[in-house]
């Protein structure tokens, strides 16, 4: 309406845009922030992408900002010197406010960000072909690749302890404490599937506790609706880099596995339908590992199969613990919505879990012939 498009323009010209605006309009799929296309009114000038930062999730918009800036810089000056590479379009560019800040802060409190609009891209909610997947593990191995030489401890923890599974049991433990809606003897079934893996389920942690597993720079939200693809569906550029913080590779590998080899919904009431894609799997696996095998330990090839469990898991426990706490953060469209998606996400561990040699044989195998090819090379 016009009142909002008087305050988005209001908001813009903040911002050092050249040109001039033509039109704003609601963009893409997001759920956590509202996104805007600007259209320029100067054909020779860019288009921009405004975004309303979601302050509610992420609490500390500056420190978030700080890590997109750094992140942005260093993924600039690698490909500035990697030949044939695209910088201008194979990563975020954030366009400054009038006073060079990289986001401008309103008096209702909002936060507001625009990067250049990359032209003639798109993103999918869901992967349709093994080639989409391939090129969904290549943009995010490529990411962790060019991110390996940023010290991680130089970042600020977006949202604490996100993928940190022994945070999130205890946070379940104490909503059944609690048990504030009485929902607790409902879900016995669901407990006690929680209770059998949380000792396995923390492994990760514990490997990184004792150095075994090295902390790095990572995306944490690695949904294949986080990869902009050309109109070739080639993979172009990773977005969405507000959760990029330290963590480690078998999130990003467990969480975009997750979003890719299981074609249901995230809330899938049929848990019959819930099955892992393997052909997903397998071109996931090897666009992943062609970015990522040069420089990974041996024992993060390994710990990428327990992250393809772990993260399905940390989302029902997440889910599970709302549900018990009377659904107060995700919001619900029928009672037992965060139930039904807890269950869904469980199933989908125990299929994981029944298909748990084949995709670690197939990791292992893929890693290895590729440490061939390296090897040819080098001779
Ligand atoms: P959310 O956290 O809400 O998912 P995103 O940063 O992922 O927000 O942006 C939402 C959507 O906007 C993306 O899925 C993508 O389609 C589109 N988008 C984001 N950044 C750009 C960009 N620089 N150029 C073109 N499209 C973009
Ligand atoms: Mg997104
Ligand atoms: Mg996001």
């Amino acid at each position: 309406d016009k009142q909002m498009d008087t305050k988005l323009r209001d908001v813009l010209a903040h911002f050092a845009l050249e040109g001039g605006v033509s039109s704003v309009i609601l963009y893409g799929s997001g759920h956590i922030h509202d996104t805007y296309a600007v259209k320029n009114s100067q054909p020779e000038c860019p288009d921009y992408l405004l975004q309303r930062v979601n302050h509610h999730v992420f609490k500390n918009v500056p420190l978030l900002m700080e890590n997109i800036e750094q992140v942005t810089e260093h993924l600039r000056q690698k490909l500035q010197d990697i030949p044939g590479a695209r910088p201008e379009e194979e990563v975020l560019t954030l366009v400054p406010t009038q006073n060079n800040q990289s986001y401008y802060h309103d008096p209702e409190g909002n936060f507001w960000r625009v990067y250049l609009l990359l032209e003639g891209t798109r993103s999918y909610d869901i992967v349709e072909t093994p080639q989409q997947a391939f090129e969904g593990g290549k943009a995010f191995g490529r990411f962790l690749a060019l991110l390996a030489d940023l010290d991680a401890t130089q970042l600020h923890d977006s949202i604490p302890d996100f993928h940190n599974i022994e945070n999130r049991l205890r946070l379940l433990a104490e909503a059944v404490k609690q048990d504030p809606v009485g929902r607790v003897a409902q879900v016995s079934k669901e407990l006690g599937f929680v209770q059998q893996r949380a000792e396995e389920m923390s492994t990760i942690r514990r490997l990184g506790r004792e150095g075994k597993l090295p902390l790095r720079t990572t995306h944490n939200d690695t949904k294949f609706n986080n990869v902009l693809l050309d109109k070739y569906d080639k993979a172009l550029c990773v977005i969405d880099l507000d959760t990029v913080m330290p963590g480690y590779v078998a999130y990003d590998f467990g969480d975009a596995i997750r979003t890719t080899v299981n074609k249901a919904a995230e809330d899938e009431a049929d848990l019959s339908k819930i099955k892992v894609d393997y052909d997903l799997f397998k071109a996931f696996t090897e666009g992943f590992l062609q970015e990522t095998n040069a420089f990974l330990t041996e024992e993060e090839v390994n710990s990428l199969e327990p992250g393809v469990r772990l993260l399905p898991f940390i989302m029902g426990v997440r889910f599970l613990t709302d549900y018990i706490d009377g659904d107060n953060y995700y919001k619900i469209h029928f009672p037992e919505h965060n139930l039904q998606r807890a269950r869904a996400q469980f199933r989908l561990v125990e299929v994981l879990e029944e298909n748990r040699e084949r995709l670690q044989n197939t990791i292992q195998k893929t890693s290895q012939a590729y440490k061939a090819v390296a090897a040819e090379q080098l001779r």
